[in-house]
């Protein structure tokens, strides 16, 4: 059956308190006919969680945190609508029958509820890459064979999801992914090694969560990008290239053997490509502010500096090597990135962190969910010992031996 975006598409959000979670819950509230809602999940911002599935009348709301059930289902007391807690709650409410999911839950922790909803052939609105990157052959393998449909939110891989021919991938020569550099892109390697989370987090263009505002910084988004790429889009590695953009007006090309080069462009605002999964195969309205171009009036690129930006060679590599490598990056990434947002490593830590992780442990295939599992476990465990090898809690400074000195 084609799927028809004119009918009511019953909608569940995994991590709608964050960042896209809220983006996607102002799209739905300004169209709530067209789009009722069965479930929204979230980790501990339960007053907002409540709010939300009020509003928009879900039938059940998740939270993580088990200890704030009781919370809860206090303020949906006389509601009707049903609350659970748990991670398991969380991946039965991916499992229930919503027309269209969307998977705004942050990091690896999002890979088993999207599979929940990719394994019974639903349309998955995929923001988390992660899930992607530690285990992009499975959840695509389970997506053909259960007949789910992946569309890609996050930004970059929604311009080219809009300017990919997929009847003809041969007539595509390469793949662009734009990246704005980040806060630290004009920054000398000494400079980056006092930079604190609060400067990191302050995104020039985007206002995002903790974590990929981060890896935006540290230039691991993009390679956590790359990665997803690969898996999203029929184009070998090599032809997919990485181009800094600082203004993010235009959001990734596709270029074709014939010269052409189609791009999709607009103001650097989540509610646009979340609107194009939403709506698929049609398009709706959005309040996002409209491209003046003429107002920007200048558009600049940059080759990305490997130099001060390893992350983003680390994640190609990753990708070169496969079976486990990518899952390996981005499990000790995420470890990293935790220690730094809880000032226990500096910046310039992080990608050593990760670039010692996916050194030292030998990643094999990727056969099945558990095998994921344990490779992102050992991976957080050696990242981990990394960030405290003395395990007393105290700041320790990774070793940045090798990193070029500026
Ligand atoms: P965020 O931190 O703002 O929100 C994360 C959401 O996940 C919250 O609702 C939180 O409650 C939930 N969550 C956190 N840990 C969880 C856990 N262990 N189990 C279950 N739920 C948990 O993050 P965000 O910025 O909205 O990003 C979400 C995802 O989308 C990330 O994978 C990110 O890379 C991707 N993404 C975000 C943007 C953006 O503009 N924010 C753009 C592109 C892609
Ligand atoms: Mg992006």
């Amino acid at each position: 059956m084609t799927p028809s975006a004119d009918m009511p598409r019953r909608v569940t959000i995994l991590g709608s308190t964050g960042s896209v979670g809220r983006s996607t819950i102002d799209l739905l509230s300004r169209e709530p006919e067209r789009f009722p809602v069965e479930a929204l999940t979230a980790q501990s911002n339960v007053a907002l969680l409540a709010d939300q599935a009020m509003m928009l009348r879900s039938r059940l709301a998740v939270i993580g945190d088990e200890s704030l059930l009781p919370e809860l289902r206090q303020r949906l007391a006389g509601s009707g609508i049903e609350a659970a807690a748990g991670s398991r709650a969380i991946i039965e409410a991916a499992a229930r029958p919503a027309e269209w999911v969307m998977a705004a839950i942050v990091g690896a922790a999002g890979l088993e509820p999207t599979l929940a909803a990719v394994r019974r052939g639903a349309i998955v609105a995929l923001a988390n890459k992660e899930t992607l990157v530690c285990a992009g052959a499975l959840v695509m393998r389970e997506a053909a064979q259960q007949g789910a449909t992946i569309l890609p939110v996050d930004s970059e891989h929604n311009a080219i999801f809009q300017v990919f021919d997929f009847n003809a991938p041969e007539t595509v020569d390469r793949v662009i992914l734009t990246a704005s550099g980040g806060p630290f892109r004009t920054l000398s390697l000494g400079e980056m090694r006092e930079v604190t989370p609060a400067q990191a987090i302050a995104h020039p263009v985007w206002s995002m969560g903790a974590k990929i505002s981060v890896d935006s910084a540290t230039l691991m988004n993009k390679g956590l990008e790359l990665i997803e790429a690969s898996f999203l889009f029929p184009v070998p590695e090599p032809r997919i290239e990485v181009l800094i953009h600082p203004q993010s007006v235009i959001h990734s090309l596709v270029s074709y053997v014939d010269g052409s080069v189609l791009a999709q462009l607009g103001s650097p605002d989540m509610r646009t490509p979340i609107a194009v999964a939403l709506a698929w195969p049609s398009r709706m309205a959005t309040p996002a502010g409209r491209l003046d171009l003429a107002a920007v009036a200048k558009l600049t690129f940059e080759v990305p500096d490997s130099a001060r930006f390893p992350a983003l060679n680390l994640a190609r590599q990753a990708l070169q090597t496969g079976g486990a490598a990518p899952t390996i990056l981005n499990a000790a990434n995420e470890v990293a990135v935790d220690a730094f947002l809880n000032g226990r490593i500096g910046f310039l830590d992080i990608t050593r962190i990760v670039e010692q992780t996916l050194t030292r442990l030998v990643g094999g295939t990727l056969g099945d969910l558990d095998a994921v599992r344990e490779a992102d476990q050992a991976a957080r465990e050696y990242a981990a010992r990394l960030v405290d090898p003395t395990g007393d809690g105290r700041v320790v400074r990774v070793q940045t031996r090798g990193l070029s000195r500026p």
